[in-house]
């Protein structure tokens, strides 16, 4: 029996949020702090100091000996330094615990060594990193002890942004701003402030940790360079939302616990589609918080699977032929009072709000889709993405019926006045409630989906942070809602001019409107006949970053500069690059030492055989010779593959950086490496099992 577990008793145990700085601050520092939150200023010193001793003392009786500055550099992984609390010694030989204001407020890492893409220059090396009091500190206990974690933004000493954090935050601002500014226009007297709401579900994989070590491929680049597909996959459908294996529930119960007291609400999970896949979602909370908290998902899922002797996969494709990961990003705008201006009510032709915001959305989306699709792009997410898999790699809005059927009333009449309304969804047993069927369906291939009251953008890749998908879906609506502002405020009229502004982006936009099967050839086709990007690649992705629009569209709300986006460009292409470079590297690594010495011990067996069975008297050789041949023969193609291999990851790496390099990466060294794969995949259905070198995909999908 596992120990009883009091959820609502150690949920937030571990964050330094709102009821412990009640409980612990003086009031009048308290208060400061919450106005300073509020009204999004910076701290003064005198607060910090005070918030920053009663922190130290809180995280000491947690145990806490050194605190850090966590943030996210745009490595797509966290990053953290961590100093102790102790100061110099005094004369006694003893020493003091400190932790000052400025030391929470600010702290400067070397920051050479995170990717800057040109914008630091080498002599100033140093970056600083400030709290982002809106999200809480907290306390993270493992085996390396405890440590204060300070939720920071990380940024260059001249004040240009390195991290995923900063950007974000000034989106949320700008959103802030221009959705009071049109709730005012259409008469709302409430609302001070408006905040993204941000639900993400996490896919990932499990596996045995044996299994993994066992696989330089996956301890190397995080997903298998090679793997013959098992006799079975996910055909079964057996997998998805199946009973969850004990040995797997006793690892989500850690995370989930591990969660808790990190105050991530930690709400779902389940088996996914493919064998050994896993799902995680959090209950939704503001943007920055939720996008912190999934960095946190991912780091606690790594770290209780390797206590559990299991190993969590990350990337989005760690085995090919089988179902990719994924995060969806569910996204909604809320007032200060609690409006949901995703909410649709019962009867959205009624509702005027809610249309316009839809509409603007429409726009924004649409005149903005190819920056969307750049901002979920990764070097993993290539293998989803178009690949055959949820979702497409055309960006478009699902709206379902009912909001279709108000949006074509509008077009073709100029006036909505009626809404479809909620089946009753006949289960045929009398003893069972009836259910009202939600009236906007649901459609998984999407890529932008309306899903009741938010929309659900599903490109993200699962090793992805979620902070750049966030502030360019902040930002575009900003942007939108900023263009209806504009026209709003010279009407003479506002009514009517809402009327009409609704109108026409509903007309405008359509085209990115989409409500069938976007897996099909035909929405391919239709998609492009609406002149929809069809964007099929990282390398392709990233020019969306510093086109003339996007920069226009950062630098109007001040969340990123020309030279911002142009160093997040670099940063792409270089990454996709020393990727890809790691991968062929690994690749050669282990056909070169593991399978070819395999392959000919193989060959060696099948000789012998042959020469011993013939010696002992004349027995059929046929089927031996006949193996001999055929693996001996593709022995020889994966010979031939991998000088090819080795001659273009040469090349590459002699190449200078910057797009010509990513493109060559993408189109020799990825096809070369796909060409090897085909004749060690061909190998490894030859071979005998026994002496293959590495476990197969079915030991490592179905032995867990
Ligand atoms: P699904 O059917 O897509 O799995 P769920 O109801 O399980 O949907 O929610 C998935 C995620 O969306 C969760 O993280 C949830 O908290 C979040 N979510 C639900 N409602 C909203 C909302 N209004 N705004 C943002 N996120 C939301
Ligand atoms: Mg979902």
């Amino acid at each position: 029996m596992t120990e009883h577990i009091n959820v609502a008793q150690i949920f937030g145990d571990n964050v330094f949020n709102d009821i412990t700085m009640q409980e612990r601050l003086p009031k009048k520092t308290y208060q400061a702090l919450k106005d300073t939150i509020r009204q999004g200023r910076e701290l003064d010193l005198e607060t910090a100091d005070v918030v920053a001793h009663e922190m130290k003392e809180w995280a000491i009786e947690k145990g806490a000996t050194h605190f850090t500055h966590w943030f996210a550099p745009l490595t797509g992984v966290t990053a953290e330094k961590h100093d102790s609390f102790i100061s110099a010694p005094m004369d006694n030989g003893k020493v003091l615990m400190s932790f000052s204001g400025k030391e929470l407020i600010k702290g400067e890492p070397d920051a050479s060594s995170f990717p800057s893409g040109g914008l630091r220059a080498t002599f100033e090396a140093r970056g600083y990193t400030a709290w982002d009091p809106t999200s809480p500190a907290f306390v993270r206990q493992d085996a390396g002890g405890a440590t204060l974690c300070i939720p920071t933004a990380f940024c260059s000493f001249t004040g240009e942004a390195l991290d995923q954090k900063t950007p974000l935050l000034r989106s949320m601002e700008a959103l802030d701003r221009q959705t009071i500014r049109l709730l005012r226009l259409l008469g709302n007297t409430t609302s001070n402030s408006a905040l993204p709401s941000v639900g993400i579900e996490q896919e990932y994989f499990l596996i045995d940790r044996e299994h993994f070590l066992a696989r330089k491929d996956l301890v190397y680049t995080g997903r298998t360079l090679v793997g013959a597909m098992p006799p079975k996959g996910q055909e079964m459908d057996d997998h998805y939302f199946g009973a969850i294996r004990e040995r797997i529930a006793a690892f989500m119960r850690d995370v989930n616990i591990e969660l808790w007291k990190l105050g991530v609400s930690a709400k779902t999970q389940h088996n996914e589609v493919a064998p050994a896949q896993h799902e995680l979602a959090p209950i939704y909370t503001q943007a920055n918080v939720a996008v912190d908290h999934n960095q946190l998902i991912m780091e606690t899922l790594k770290k209780v699977a390797y206590r559990h002797n299991l190993q969590c996969l990350l990337h989005e494709k760690p085995f090919a032929g089988v179902n990719g990961s994924g995060k969806h990003d569910n996204w909604s705008l809320v007032t200060d009072d609690g409006i949901n201006l995703l909410d649709p009510g019962k009867t959205p032709h009624d509702n005027i709000q809610f249309l316009l915001v839809l509409c603007c959305i429409l726009k924004a989306v649409d005149e903005h889709a190819d920056l969307l699709r750049e901002s979920a792009a990764d070097v993993g997410n290539d293998h989803r993405l178009g690949a055959d898999e949820a979702p497409p790699a055309i960006v478009s809005v699902y709206l379902g019926e009912q909001l279709q059927d108000v949006l074509t009333q509008l077009i073709s009449t100029g006036s909505a006045t009626h809404s479809i309304e909620e089946q009753k969804l006949e289960t045929g047993v009398r003893s069972l409630p009836e259910f009202l069927k939600d009236a906007t369906d649901r459609n998984r291939t999407s890529p932008f989906a309306f899903t009741g009251n938010k929309f659900e953008f599903r490109m993200v890749g699962s090793e992805d942070s979620v902070g750049e998908p966030n502030t360019v879906i902040n930002t575009i609506i900003a942007e939108a809602f900023s263009d209806a502002c504009d026209v709003l405020e010279q009407a003479e009229d506002v009514d009517l001019a809402v009327h009409d502004l609704i109108k026409k982006y509903a007309a405008e936009h359509q085209r990115i409107v989409f409500n069938g099967n976007g897996y099909s050839k035909e929405w391919v086709e239709e998609a492009e006949k609406r002149g929809l990007p069809h964007i099929k690649n990282m390398v392709d992705a990233i020019p969306a970053l510093t086109r003339e629009k996007t920069v226009r569209l950062f630098e109007r709300f001040g969340v990123l500069t020309r030279a911002e986006l142009a160093s997040r460009a670099e940063i792409e292409y270089e990454t996709y690059a020393k990727k890809l470079n790691i991968e062929a590297r690994t690749l050669i690594d282990i056909t070169r030492k593991q399978i070819i010495p395999a392959v000919i011990r193989y060959t060696t067996v099948l000789a012998n055989s042959i020469n011993e069975v013939k010696q002992a008297g004349d027995a059929d050789v046929s089927t031996q010779s006949q193996m001999l041949f055929e693996v001996s023969d593709l022995l020889a193609e994966t010979r031939l593959s991998l000088s090819k291999l080795e001659q273009v990851e040469s090349e590459g790496v002699k190449m200078l950086g910057g797009r010509d390099r990513a493109v060559y990466y993408r189109d020799e060294v990825k096809t070369v490496m796909a060409q090897l794969r085909v004749h060690v995949d061909k190998l490894e259905m030859l071979v005998d099992k026994e002496m293959w070198p590495m476990p197969s995909y079915g030991d490592m999908l179905f032995e867990v």
